[in-house]
C-alpha cells in the first residue's frame, strides 16, 4: 500500500473517533486528495491533522475543522451551496462530492486561479467560480440550501441571511470579543434565524472588498 494510502486511512479514522460520522463526509474526505491543495514543502504534512499555510498568508483548514463543518452543514445531493473563502479549494472539492453544485468566492485571484486549476484536474464539473467579496454573497444565484463561510466574520453578514432559502443551513465563525471565534450554526425558518453555537474555533478573518493587485 503506498505510504499516502495509509496515512490517509489513518486519518480518516481519527475523524470517526472525532466524531465524524456521516459516512458521506468520512468517504469524500478519502476520494479527495489533498495533497494536491497543499503548498510543495508541506506535501508530507498532507494527511495530518493540521492546518497548513498558503499563498497570500491565507490558511488551509485543519482536515478535522472541514470535516465538522461539513457534516454539520448536512448537504444533500440536490442542493445549491454557497462556499465564501476558496483558499486552495479543499473544502471546495469534498462539497462538490456531496451536491449538486458548488459556487465558491475568493477574494485572492491567485488563490482563485489556482484553485481553479486543481478543480480542472480533479475534473470537479459541478464547481462555479468567481473572485468577488463573499460577504455580500452572490445574488444572482440566490436563494442557497447550504452556506459555509471558512473565514471569520465580525458578525453575521446580512446579506448572507438574506440569500439562505427557508428550511437552509449556513455554518460561520464569527469573532467573540475579546479575540475569540465560535463556529456557529444558523438555520432559517418560516419565522426567523435560528442559532447554535458548536465550537471554539480559528480562523482568518473575512476581510471586504476584493485583495488588489494579488
Ligand atoms: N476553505 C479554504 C480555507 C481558506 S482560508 C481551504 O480549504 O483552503 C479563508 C479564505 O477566505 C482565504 O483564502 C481568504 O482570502 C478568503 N476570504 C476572506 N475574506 C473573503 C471575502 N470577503 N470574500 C471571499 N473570500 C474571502
Amino acid at each position: 500500500m503506498a505510504a499516502t494510502d495509509q496515512q490517509k486511512i489513518e486519518l480518516v479514522m481519527g475523524l470517526r473517533a472525532a466524531g465524524i460520522r456521516d459516512t458521506r463526509v468520512l468517504a469524500a474526505i478519502e476520494t479527495v486528495p489533498r495533497e494536491m491543495f497543499v503548498p510543495e514543502a508541506f506535501r508530507d504534512l498532507a494527511y495530518a491533522d493540521q492546518a497548513l499555510p498558503i499563498e497570500c498568508g491565507q490558511t488551509l483548514s485543519q482536515p478535522f475543522i472541514v470535516a465538522f463543518m461539513t457534516d454539520r452543514l448536512k448537504v444533500g445531493e440536490r442542493m445549491k451551496v454557497l462556499e465564501v473563502g476558496t483558499g486552495s479549494g479543499y473544502q471546495t472539492a469534498i462539497l462538490a462530492q456531496l451536491c449538486r453544485r458548488v459556487y465558491t468566492m475568493e477574494r485572492y485571484r491567485t488563490l482563485m486561479k489556482q484553485a481553479e486549476t486543481r478543480f480542472r484536474e480533479l475534473r470537479l464539473a459541478n464547481v462555479t467560480t468567481v473572485l468577488g467579496d463573499g460577504g455580500r454573497g452572490w445574488p444572482a444565484q440566490a436563494p442557497f440550501d447550504r452556506i459555509i463561510v471558512t473565514a471569520a466574520a465580525k458578525k453575521l453578514p446580512r446579506k448572507l441571511l438574506e440569500q439562505l432559502a427557508v428550511g437552509g443551513i449556513m455554518v460561520i465563525p464569527v469573532e467573540v470579543p475579546p479575540g475569540r471565534q465560535e463556529l456557529l450554526r444558523i438555520t432559517r425558518t418560516d419565522d426567523g434565524f435560528e442559532r447554535e453555537s458548536l465550537l471554539p474555533v480559528r480562523f482568518v478573518p473575512l476581510v471586504e472588498g476584493i485583495a488588489k493587485g494579488m
